[in-house]
C-alpha cells in the first residue's frame, strides 16, 4: 500500500515518510500540492491508497489540493496534517472531503492509527 506524503517542508515531509515506513508502509513525496495533483493524475488507478497533505504551501495549498481531488473525480482518502490549529481550518477541509486532521508535529502511534481508520474502509470493500 503506498501513500502519497505532500509537504513543502523536506524535513517534516521525510519525519512523516519515516514513521509511515517504519509501521510498514510504502510511501512517495512531493513537495506541493500540483506536484501530489500531477503524481496522482499520472499513476495507475489505486497506486496510492491514501494522501497526507500538510495545509500551507506554494504553488496549491491543502485546501486548494483537497478542491482539485473532487473537480478531477479522484477518490483517495485524505489526511490532512498542519500547524494552522483554527476551527475554521480545520471545517472547510473537512468539507473538501479530508478524513483526518491532525496537529503538527505528528507523533508515530497516533499517526499509524489515523492511516489504518482513513484506509479501512477501502480494504473492506476489497
Ligand atoms: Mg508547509
Amino acid at each position: 500500500m503506498t501513500i502519497l506524503v505532500v509537504d513543502d517542508a523536506a524535513f517534516s515531509r521525510g519525519m512523516i515518510c519515516n514513521y509511515l515506513n517504519a509501521a510498514g508502509f510504502e510511501t512517495e513525496q512531493a513537495s506541493d500540492g500540483q506536484n501530489a495533483l500531477e503524481m496522482v493524475q499520472t499513476a495507475s488507478p489505486g497506486h496510492y491508497a491514501l494522501i497526507i497533505t500538510d495545509m500551507l504551501m506554494p504553488r496549491m495549498t491543502g485546501v486548494e489540493l483537497l478542491a482539485a481531488l473532487t473537480e478531477a473525480n479522484i477518490s483517495i482518502p485524505v489526511i490532512v496534517v498542519t500547524a494552522d490549529i483554527q476551527a475554521t481550518t480545520r471545517q472547510e477541509c473537512e468539507g473538501l472531503g479530508c478524513v483526518e486532521f491532525m496537529n503538527k508535529p505528528v507523533t508515530p502511534g497516533p499517526l499509524r492509527e489515523a492511516v489504518e481508520r482513513a484506509v479501512a474502509p477501502a480494504k473492506a470493500t476489497g
